[in-house]
């Protein structure tokens, strides 16, 4: 790794501790009255991909980070499947704070968490967004259609400035109950190392000459990052809870 890369990736993960931390007393919707804990999220800073899931669940709540109960732990099996840890990922939700009773979220809730979310994205720089579920997949498309209709539909969506690839797919913790819903999202998820490539290729192709916008990483350094993860960044990631 270059020092300019380093440099790129210390810099990513100081501000994205900075946001958590702001984050942290967020009093934007009623949820901030109920909560235990704001989940900002979790996994590698420099992650090319990033899962957005729902809203916290109790032991998420409880604990402070995402995807720590029955549904998580199928998202790390998933994520063994295709040879990834959460260490080479991010995982984030549309809601920060869980909703009472673990309910839907509202639409109040969501636009008022919203930012949080485009913040990250906007921080962390994914080239491919895997939507899990209806909430993250409707916010984050822009359209109306469910998920049993788009899941495994690969869009190209503007967020913030920046061109994606999302990737909508059927949440873990409906698939842990319906077989035949787990069979699709193994299935989907098993074309995720190929789209990963293809959209950091494309992310590399829009900067030809080396010439990344400021804040960037360099076209490459996260592709690198992904497929040659250190272990003491994994170790980190574990040991500071969110990245
Ligand atoms: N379900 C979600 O959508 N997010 C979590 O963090 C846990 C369960």
């Amino acid at each position: 790794m270059t020092d300019a890369v380093e440099r790129a990736r210390t810099v990513r993960a100081g501000a994205l501790r900075q946001y958590a931390e702001e984050t942290a007393s967020c009093t934007k919707c009623a949820l901030a009255k109920g909560r235990t804990h704001v989940v900002f999220g979790s996994g590698n800073p420099d992650a090319e991909l990033m899962f957005v899931g729902e809203a916290p669940g109790f032991h998420e709540d409880q604990q402070g980070l995402p995807f720590v109960g029955q549904a998580g732990k199928l998202l790390d099996r998933l994520l063994e499947g295709i040879g990834l840890t959460r260490g080479d990922v991010m995982v984030v939700n549309v809601l920060k704070c869980r909703p009472p009773g673990n309910r839907d979220p509202m639409p109040e809730e969501i636009a008022a968490c919203e930012p949080h979310l485009f913040r990250q994205i906007e921080l962390i720089e994914p080239t491919l967004v895997a939507t899990l579920g209806n909430f993250a997949t409707k916010l984050l498309s822009g359209r109306p259609a469910g998920i049993t209709r788009v899941h495994g539909q690969v869009q190209e969506v503007t967020l913030g400035a920046r061109r994606v690839l999302l990737y909508p797919l059927y949440h873990p913790a409906a698939a842990l109950y319906t077989p035949s819903m787990l069979e699709v999202l193994e299935s989907d998820f098993a074309r995720i190392p190929d789209l990963l490539s293809r959209a950091v290729e494309d992310t590399a192709g829009a900067f030809p000459d080396g010439a990344f916008p400021a804040g960037a990483s360099p076209a490459g350094a996260p592709a690198d990052g992904l497929a040659a993860l250190g272990a003491a960044e994994e170790i980190e990631a574990v040991q500071l809870g969110l990245f």
